[in-house]
């Protein structure tokens, strides 16, 4: 995705509304966001770290939504969650505070290997703990070292799952049961080994929105790209850019 192609989307998702074909609006929406100003190692084109004064602007919509818990949402089959991928210290540091102000509450999908790494994009263990106390934020899981789940053997996959929920349950001393697959790889196999690793809610990469019913190991998310505007934003929200997921 180029600022020149999500122009055209625009476009596409204009000429859903005039057509009327678009707003399924109906079900939970879960935005995806990533880091908020800081860096995103091999984001070549740039879409997932937010300035932080768009992100301001982003917050200042989300108020007026109805902004429900990621697993509150899906159970209910509607409102709006706000997630965050990876696990960017900048969620801590730049997100929290204003999502906390706004009272928006929040998921962030962490990764062990990333926090372990030291490296100073990521959440330490320290900070991973300290977000996990504010008002709203729940932790979830994102695999143990991002690697592409349907990719991985049986034994790697199970591995994975288990060991990102046992490492987080252990410094959080809490039970993990949201997860995210780590680059939106999921496939019949992944999800039945998510379910079977104790995870109720999985989140995916697609676009669209969970209805009750759906399916809680492929709730469909809405990719949030750095030079969203809050119209952009809106129309998101609204479902009109869903025709991302037959793209
Ligand atoms: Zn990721």
């Amino acid at each position: 995705m180029t600022p020149l192609k999500a122009a055209i989307g625009d476009a596409i998702a204009a000429a859903y509304a005039v057509a009327g074909l678009r707003v399924r609006a109906a079900g939970c929406r879960v935005l995806m966001y990533h880091a908020i100003g800081g860096a995103v190692a091999g984001d070549t084109q740039q879409l997932y770290s937010l300035a932080p004064d768009l992100f301001a602007r982003h917050v200042g919509m989300l108020k007026r939504h109805a902004v429900v818990s990621l697993s509150e949402g899906v159970a209910r089959g509607e409102g709006l969650a706000v997630t965050f991928d990876d696990g960017y210290r900048d969620n801590l540091t730049v997100a929290a505070p204003l999502l906390v102000e706004a009272d928006v509450p929040f998921t962030v999908f962490v990764v062990p290997t990333f926090v372990e790494s030291g490296e100073p994009q990521y959440l330490s263990r320290s900070e991973v703990v300290s977000l996990s106390r504010l008002p709203g934020v729940t932790i979830g899981a994102h695999g143990y070292s991002h690697a592409r789940l349907t990719a991985c053997d049986d034994g790697a996959l199970a591995r994975e799952l288990a060991d990102s929920r046992a490492w987080l349950e252990d410094l959080l001393s809490t039970p993990v049961t949201t997860m995210s697959y780590p680059h939106g790889a999921v496939d019949d196999r992944v999800a039945a080994a998510a379910a079977a690793a104790g995870f109720t809610i999985a989140a995916c990469s697609r676009f669209g929105s969970h209805r009750t019913g759906g399916d809680c190991y492929r709730v469909p998310r809405t990719d949030i790209w750095s030079f969203d505007g809050a119209r952009r934003l809106q129309r998101k929200i609204a479902g009109r850019w869903d025709w991302m997921a037959w793209r």
